[in-house]
């Protein structure tokens, strides 16, 4: 049912239309009431936004995780799954925490869903699994950031990257 859902809204060439709208603002404001503990603790925190039985647009109660990972809780069984989200924790020099990573994109993709994603420096990210692209939903500042946030340590952040882009910046990490 959910890759039916996801294919349907492919048909579709509006990019933004009624529940995509909702999803966004659902992701948004989860991610956003995350943000200021997953940063004070340094943890990531993860969960699914779905459909209920009911056909309402819900989240699930968000994990807490480790610094770079994050593993959600199996959701109810009469959930349909639509996306992932997940915080990136706090602000830490040697992370490129900025961009959703190859693995994030990657998981969502086996799990045949969307993703969201927040950032340290308060961006918020889409990760479309149908294109297999991440894109910037709302820049730097746009969700509660860390106040260590230092930008432009990675270099210049794109506002989409394509599967290979992810891989290509991963690869370029200082280690
Ligand atoms: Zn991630």
């Amino acid at each position: 049912m959910r890759h039916f859902i996801l294919f349907a809204t492919a048909l579709f060439t509006t990019p933004v239309f009624a529940q995509q709208a909702q999803e966004v603002a659902l992701a948004k404001s989860v991610l956003n009431t995350l943000q200021p503990a997953s940063i004070r603790q340094n943890r990531e925190y993860c969960g699914y936004i779905g459909v209920d039985a009911t056909g309402a647009l819900v989240a699930t109660r968000a994990r807490r995780g480790n610094t770079d990972s994050c593993l959600a809780d199996e959701p109810p069984q009469d959930l349909n799954i639509i996306a992932s989200y997940h915080t990136h924790a706090g602000f830490e020099p040697d992370f490129d925490s900025e961009v959703p990573s190859l693995d994030d994109m990657l998981a969502d993709r086996d799990e045949g869903i969307d993703g969201y994603v927040a950032t340290p420096g308060g961006r918020l990210w889409f990760v479309d699994t149908l294109k297999m692209q991440a894109r910037e939903l709302c820049a730097l500042d746009c969700l509660t950031s860390d106040p260590d946030f230092s930008p432009g340590v990675f270099g210049k952040v794109r506002s989409s990257y394509t599967e290979k882009q992810l891989s290509r910046r991963e690869e370029m990490e200082p280690s």
